[in-house]
């Protein structure tokens, strides 16, 4: 069943008095996946930021698991409680291979200055290799990343984030610059993601929006302007006026 995993009361972020997230309510539940859409400027990106704790809300409230607030918290603290993002440059290591970069993953999660060798216990082996699998490139485990096709590198920095077992993962623009056969794929490996935490995902295409959406928010002058299935969110006049229909 899906519960409120993360909640946003009266979220106000003002960069010098203009409401780039002008007391936004908002809530994400868990085994969902989330679509942010909007027109440009709309706060889609602010509102990653604000939730990551890359940028601070000015006011306003974000609690975590009914308890927890973020509002106060550092990035690096924010991802201890379990919300992780992806950002939409790759920011895997080039040079090491795809089964290192899950290692080195799974290092920053149990201690992020131990960057010698470890023995991994069986379980820490079979959740690499079970990310392995997850993302397609159990096969190609022991090339380096920096010879993965783009799609690749994207879903390999996907199970980097996994690898911190976030109960919220946020994926900016996850399909930009994918061929159909990619976007398919990341699609697919989204849905199985949702299946036991919420994705959160800020996207522009709406083909793929439909796709695969549990929900869709569209955003509007750092505001809600409708929340519903993607079939309620075309339907909806207002949406129609704003981003839609133009
Ligand atoms: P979206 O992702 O929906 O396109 P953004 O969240 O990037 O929108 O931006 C919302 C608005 O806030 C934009 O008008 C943008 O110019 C402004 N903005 C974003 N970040 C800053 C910042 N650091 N300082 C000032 N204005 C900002």
């Amino acid at each position: 069943m899906s519960q409120t995993v993360l909640e946003l009361k009266k979220v106000l972020v003002d960069f010098n008095g203009f409401k780039a997230i002008n007391k936004l309510y908002f809530t994400v539940n868990s085994n969902s996946v989330h679509f942010v859409i909007g027109p440009n400027g709309a706060g889609k990106t602010t509102l990653l930021d604000v939730i990551c704790g890359k940028t601070k809300a000015t006011d306003g409230q974000i609690t975590l698991q009914k308890q927890r607030e973020l509002t106060k918290l550092r990035e690096d603290q924010i991802v201890h409680q379990g919300i992780s993002r992806k950002f939409q440059t790759p920011s895997i290591f080039q040079e090491l291979t795809v089964l290192e970069n899950l290692e080195v993953a799974m290092k920053q999660k149990k201690n992020l200055f131990s960057m010698i060798k470890a023995k991994w216990t069986n379980e820490q082996e079979s959740r690499i290799n079970e990310m392995l699998h997850l993302i397609g490139l159990y096969l190609a485990k022991d090339q380096p990343a920096g010879s993965l096709a783009h799609g690749q590198k994207q879903w390999l920095e996907i199970a980097m984030v996994l690898m911190q077992e976030p109960d919220i993962i946020l994926l900016d623009e996850p399909i930009a610059g994918m061929s159909k056969k990619e976007r398919n794929k990341t699609g697919e490996l989204i849905t199985k993601i949702a299946k036991n935490r919420a994705v959160l995902i800020v996207e522009h295409d709406m083909d793929f929006v439909k796709k695969y959406a549990d929900i869709v928010s569209v955003m509007h002058e750092g505001q809600l302007l409708f929340e519903g299935t993607m079939e309620q969110v075309q339907s909806d006049p207002k949406v129609r006026e704003v981003y839609l229909g133009r």
